[in-house]
């Protein structure tokens, strides 16, 4: 079946007279007589619930594996990292999820890892970071990346690091998988957070993994038990109730990225555009061949610096400022006001979620917010 009809039946209860049509929410922390932490059956609430397992169903449907969900995406984040043992190597985009940095920049203190920070767009160097690890690896991928949206050749990258006998993971939360499937492409292990497209209301915290490694999913599991890194049923049921609509909302998201992106680079208050829909985007080509669309997130640099980029956050109506991305509503948000942002990121960029309003009234209301800042262009 397509992406398409399996994002609304993968994942429904056994269809018999009577039966309901959706997973309930599952509100218990314990089963009678249930099974064991590793023994099978769900046992005690932190081990399985129902409603978890009908979002982990339809979400490894989709990516073309077994998943299983977590309390956040940073939880599913650090789950992956711990894969590795404390004298491996993480290569992670220079530009990746300031999330993923800082977690990094823990374990690193800690002497639980060492980091090498990467530029994924350039595969030779990737290749070269690879064979000069010493001991174990671990390859971070994300496509496109948080805010940067550069573009990584993932099965070449999956297939450099597994020469290197490294681990790969792929954080997919941007393209979705609708737009992109990277255990399709060699990846190892893909995490999410579900909180965004996924789910898509902007009103759940929620992460997952994805594998076809059972070994990794054993692995994978462990953590979430152990460390308690479970997700709430409420939070998997509006996660499941926000999936049935992905390919609708994407369609139009991503379309009025497309559109946006365009407007915007005739804009005289924007310096640069970031989308790769745009033919001239350096990972355009590659996109277009490893994606099924652009995605719904497209970034702008403001001529005139942060303060002009902060005007216009200021000057906007419809759009929210407000950090998060993947919902119906379209947000906006100065990246670099975050301390743990990388540098990498300039300061006066500015990234866009593009949700599912009418694409004419948010050009109407970003145009009027560049139009007030562009004195200070
Ligand atoms: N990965 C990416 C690419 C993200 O953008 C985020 C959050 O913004 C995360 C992971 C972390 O997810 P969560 O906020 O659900 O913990």
């Amino acid at each position: 079946m397509s992406p398409e009809t399996l994002a609304v039946v993968a994942g429904r209860p056994p269809r018999g007279p009577g039966s309901e049509l959706n997973t309930p929410v599952s509100l218990t922390s314990t089963y009678v007589g249930g099974g064991s932490m590793d023994g099978g059956g769900l046992g005690y609430g932190r081990f399985g619930n129902p409603t978890w397992e009908a979002l982990e169903t339809a979400l490894g449907a989709l990516e073309g594996g077994s998943a299983r969900a977590f309390a956040s995406g940073m939880a599913a984040v650090s789950a992956a990292l711990h894969l590795v043992p404390a004298d491996a190597t993480v290569l992670v985009p220079h530009g990746a999820y300031n999330g993923t940095h800082s977690v990094l920049d823990l374990l690193v203190e800690q002497g639980r890892a060492r980091v090498e920070r990467v530029d994924v767009t350039d595969a030779a160097g990737v290749r070269a970071a690879l064979a000069a690890v010493a001991g174990p690896a671990l390859l971070w991928l994300e496509s496109p990346t948080n805010p940067l949206l550069e573009v990584a050749d993932l099965a070449a990258l999956s297939a450099a690091g597994h020469e290197r006998g490294a681990l790969v993971v792929v954080d997919n939360t941007f393209a979705t998988p609708l737009v992109q499937r990277p255990l399709d492409l060699g990846a190892d292990v893909v995490v999410h957070s579900v909180t965004k497209f996924l789910s898509g209301h902007s009103d759940v915290v929620l992460g997952a993994v994805v594998t076809r490694s059972e070994e990794l999913l054993a692995r994978l599991v462990r953590h979430r038990t152990l460390h308690g890194a479970i997700p709430g049923p409420m939070e998997a049921f509006l996660a499941l109730r926000g999936l049935r609509t992905l390919p609708l909302r994407l369609e139009r998201s991503q379309r009025s990225a497309a559109e946006l992106a365009l407007r915007l680079r005739g804009h005289r208050a924007v310096a640069r555009v970031r989308h790769p829909s745009l033919p001239d985007d350096p990972g355009h080509e590659l996109a277009r061949r490893q994606m099924s669309g652009f995605g719904a997130l497209v970034s702008i640099e403001v001529a005139g610096g942060a303060a002009a980029a902060d005007a216009v956050v200021d000057a906007v109506r419809l759009w929210v400022p407000a950090t998060s991305l993947g919902g119906v509503e379209s947000l906006i948000e100065r990246r670099r006001r975050h301390a743990g942002e990388p540098v990498v990121v300039p300061e006066e960029l500015l990234r866009l979620s593009v949700g599912v309003e009418d694409v004419e009234d948010l050009w109407a209301d970003l145009s009027q917010a560049l139009d007030a800042a562009a004195p200070l262009a």
